[in-house]
């Protein structure tokens, strides 16, 4: 089941829309009406995502960007406003989990890179984004997280600490510019199924799935519905807030089931 939303005439950008739950989100975006940007540090990837919207009949564009860097991020998100004419609505979702291994084992470098990639790259989009949302008089901003920002993961504790970060910033961004119309929330999934989760070991996926009371992988169409919903007018009192689609994941207990 999908509840419909209606994005004609929005303009809205998708970061990591070159795959899972971005690719889907953007799609997702296009359907309901909107012109759709792509941006992934991945050109091949987001191509294909803006082949498969102009496929099903909807207005998309690539912007290749790697959001770590601070003057890109800016570059891309004027680009998309020159193409557009204005910023209505940006999903923040590019990140990776950065490297696996207990924190002695992690290296300085790949923890200054996972925190670029997760953390330090929603700052760069909020403060490209959030001058062209004043500019047209609001807008709505998600920021996704991760249940690993709400509660701890073994072995990843650059990425548990950058999306923890994610929710904070997302508090602190929204507090300052939702009286101007620009809400700012994040989202929180937990394990969906992606390319991203594949890249774990099945036995931690198997681990994994004992934590979670729905015993099964979210699919990226459950995570695109909350995330037009939160972008939408239907969730126009929602400041600041987390929202969890995660199978129960952060409930807690359900390994002891
Ligand atoms: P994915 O690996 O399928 O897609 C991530 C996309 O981001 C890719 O297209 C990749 O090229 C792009 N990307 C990576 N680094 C980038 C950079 N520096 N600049 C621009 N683009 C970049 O991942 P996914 O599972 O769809 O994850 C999307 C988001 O959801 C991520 O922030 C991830 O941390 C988060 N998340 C994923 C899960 C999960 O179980 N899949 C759970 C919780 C949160």
């Amino acid at each position: 089941m999908s509840v419909t939303f209606d994005y004609t005439g929005k303009s809205v950008l998708v970061t990591g829309a070159g795959s899972g739950m971005g690719r889907d989100s953007a799609t997702a975006f296009a359907g309901a009406g909107a012109r759709v940007a792509v941006l992934d540090i991945d050109a091949a990837a987001g191509r294909t995502t803006v082949e498969q919207i102009e496929a099903s009949g909807g207005e998309a564009i690539f912007v290749e960007v790697d959001v770590a860097d601070d003057a890109a991020v800016h570059r891309a998100v004027d680009t998309v406003v020159d193409r557009f004419g204005r910023l209505d609505v940006a999903h923040n979702n590019a990140g990776a989990e950065g490297q696996h291994g207990f924190m002695l084992e992690q290296d300085p470098a790949s923890w200054r890179r996972t925190l670029d990639v997760n953390l330090s790259s929603v700052f760069y989009c909020m403060q490209a984004e959030i001058p062209h949302m004043l500019a047209s008089g609001g807008g709505s901003i998600i920021n996704t997280a991760s249940a690993a920002g709400l509660i701890g993961a073994y072995g990843l504790t650059p990425y548990v600490a950058a999306k923890h970060g994610v929710i904070g910033l997302t508090k602190a961004a929204a507090n300052e510019y939702s009286e101007q119309g620009i809400r700012i929330n994040a989202l929180c999934p937990g394990p969906i199924e992606t390319p991203f989760i594949s890249s774990f070991p099945s036995s931690w996926t198997d681990r994994l799935l004992s934590a979670v009371p729905i015993r099964r992988l979210g699919r990226t169409d459950e995570i695109s519905q909350a995330v037009l919903w939160l972008g939408s007018e239907a969730s126009s009192y929602v400041v600041g807030h987390s929202l969890s689609v995660d199978g129960g994941v952060t409930i807690g207990g359900a390994e002891t089931r």
